[in-house]
């Protein structure tokens, strides 16, 4: 019949309207319900689900690949980058720079600068494949958005140091990420 379909998408477009109403009342007065955001986004909820960002923030997906961040050993306290300089080797887009320091600290080889460019990175995560110490991986921010490109999105080692202790402060990312294939 002529206009079936477009009397179909509205009828669909309808329920979810209300959907999203009842939805909001089932769980009135709590907005995000008791558990985290994802519960009011699973595949169990009706309607439309939106967060009021950015004063919510959504945990990001373990999977995500945010900037590098660069990793310390909680033990020791220096970094587990041996400045082997196989991540720069390897960055298709030569977003990495770095170079070793003269002395070892306490029997290790440490890096003197590392450069991060971010401008650059297409966030493939073959180097984070690559690192041999495990001192590479990737960060969960999201809010790395600046008005100008160059010097804003270089990164320096004090930095992504600084970031691998924030994200991860136990000194290791996640092994299932560093077995998972670059796509
Ligand atoms: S994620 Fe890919 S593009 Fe970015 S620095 Fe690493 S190897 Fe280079
Ligand atoms: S981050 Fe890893 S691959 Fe890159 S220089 Fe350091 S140890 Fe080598």
């Amino acid at each position: 019949m002529l206009g079936f379909g477009i009397l179909k998408g509205m009828a669909v477009t309808l329920r979810r309207f209300v959907d999203t109403y009842v939805a909001d009342l089932r769980h009135f007065p709590r907005r995000y319900a008791s558990g985290p955001v994802y519960e009011r986004m699973g595949i169990t909820e009706r309607g439309a689900f939106t967060i009021q960002y950015p004063e919510v923030k959504v945990p990001m997906f373990p999977r995500y690949r945010g900037p590098l961040i660069l990793l310390t050993d909680p033990e020791t306290g220096i970094t587990k980058c041996i400045a082997c300089g196989l991540c720069e080797r390897t960055c298709p887009t030569e977003s990495i720079k770095v170079t070793k320091a003269e002395e070892k600290v306490e029997g290790q080889k440490v890096p003197a600068t590392y450069e991060y460019d971010m401008n650059t990175c297409m966030f493939c995560g073959f180097c984070v494949q690559i690192c041999p110490s495990d001192a590479l991986g990737h960060s969960p921010e999201l809010e790395t958005g600046t008005y100008s490109k160059g010097e804003a999105l270089m990164v320096n080692l004090e930095q992504m140091l600084e970031l691998g202790r924030k994200h991860a402060p136990g000194g290791v990312w996640p092994v299932e990420e560093k077995e998972a294939q670059p796509s």
